[in-house]
């Protein structure tokens, strides 16, 4: 598998991570990359941007030295219901939202038919095009079940995080959408 793009990334915005949008560019370029997603935190999350970075995106250009940019947030779901900490409002203003348990957001242990019902209401949001570091110890659910709801309604499921994202049989595109949106986004 050939990797084109980045879809989930922290820049200097956030302040777990070090790097401008720039450099952020330049570092995919320089590794082949023909498009970068920038998905800092949304606002539960402690080190998030202010509300008014997600919505101000037409100040930045669609491509930084030929890497074609996405620009977006990774939205923390917030209970069993699949909710987000985006609104509908929000969530129409960014290119790429990727949908991500984290442990401050819900917190402690869920039962595998928590986690299902979880994920199967994320699967459903039609904002939501990635579902971030899905298989973690806590939220365990069921494979077969949820994956295949993902790949229905068209998300790109990213299974772990860092270090091993990189690695291709870490990643498994649901339905080739990334390449339909990366087209419309460099206009080819
Ligand atoms: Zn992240
Ligand atoms: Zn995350």
């Amino acid at each position: 598998m050939q990797m084109i793009a980045d879809l989930h990334t922290h820049t200097l915005c956030a302040t777990h991570a070090y790097n401008t949008f720039t450099e952020m560019a330049a570092a995919a370029k320089e590794i082949g990359y023909c498009a970068l997603a920038v998905t800092d935190h949304a606002p539960a999350m402690p080190d998030s941007p202010h509300a008014w970075h997600f919505q101000n995106w037409s100040a930045m250009p669609r491509e930084i030295g030929g890497v074609v940019m996405l620009y977006g947030a990774e939205a923390n779901v917030m209970d069993t219901k699949g909710g987000l900490d985006l609104s509908e409002s929000q969530l129409k203003a960014q290119d790429w939202v990727v949908a991500s348990i984290h442990s401050s957001c819900v917190p402690g242990l869920l039962t595998r038919r928590e986690a299902n019902r979880l994920w199967l209401a994320v699967a459903e949001n039609p904002y939501v095009d990635i579902i971030g570091h899905s298989e973690q110890e806590n939220y365990r659910y069921d494979y077969d079940l949820v994956t295949k709801a993902f790949a229905r309604n068209h998300k790109v499921v990213e299974l772990v995080q860092r270090p091993q994202r990189r690695h291709p049989q870490y990643v498994r595109p649901a339905a080739g959408l990334p390449c339909q949106r990366l087209s419309y986004f460099s206009g080819q």
